[in-house]
């Protein structure tokens, strides 16, 4: 079974859990993961082609879905996955469109913790583990600061660390120039 939660360890000793994938689609990014579960909703989210980097869609078709959740996935499932990806930016957005419910299980551990466990195969349990991580990040109140980069030509998806919760680029370095630039020229152009 290569869907079961697993805890690794980076370079960094940061502990982190996530769903068995082949590669972060968030690494790409050069981005620090979301801390806990959220990271697994982060990186679904960071499957997106961002063209102006040059990266292509992780779950374009099943194949690019297989290599990526490391399991056979087909076409159909891809089509499930990329309107999971958009039901979650909805989400992020706070603009969700009626959608059906996911079956999760409540499992109580033998020192009495409860904990939610996804159900289903393929792309059920991908939607079961994802809603999952995202209630538990709003219960946690960690859910506000997973944003979509505010560069339009990019978005991906980054977890803001900053104390006041004001990030509004995934790297101010590269998107956040790109919008000064843009927004010096204007002001030259109005001058002119
Ligand atoms: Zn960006």
């Amino acid at each position: 079974m290569l869907l079961t939660m697993s805890v690794l360890v980076d370079q960094n000793d940061i502990v982190k859990y996530c769903s068995h994938m082949s590669q972060s689609p968030t690494e790409r990014f050069h981005l620090a993961p979301a801390p806990d579960g959220l990271q697994v909703v982060q990186n679904l989210l960071n499957t997106r082609a961002i063209d102006v980097y040059g990266l292509p869609d992780l779950i374009a078709d099943g194949e690019a879905a297989s290599r990526t959740w490391e399991m056979p996935l087909s076409d159909d499932d891809a089509v499930t996955l990329r309107t999971l990806r958009s039901d979650v930016e909805a989400a992020i957005a706070g603009d969700v469109a009626a959608r059906p419910a996911v079956r999760v299980e409540l499992v109580t551990d033998i020192d009495g913790t409860v904990r939610l466990s996804p159900t289903g195969t393929g792309t059920d349990w991908i939607a079961s583990e994802i809603w999952s991580e995202v209630l538990l990040a709003q219960k946690a109140d960690t859910w506000r600061r997973l944003k979509r980069c505010k560069n339009e030509v990019c978005g991906s998806a980054f977890y803001d660390r900053s104390r006041n919760n004001s990030g509004v680029w995934h790297d101010v370095k590269t998107c956040g120039n790109v919008a000064n630039l843009r927004a010096s020229r204007a002001r030259k152009k109005e001058r002119n």
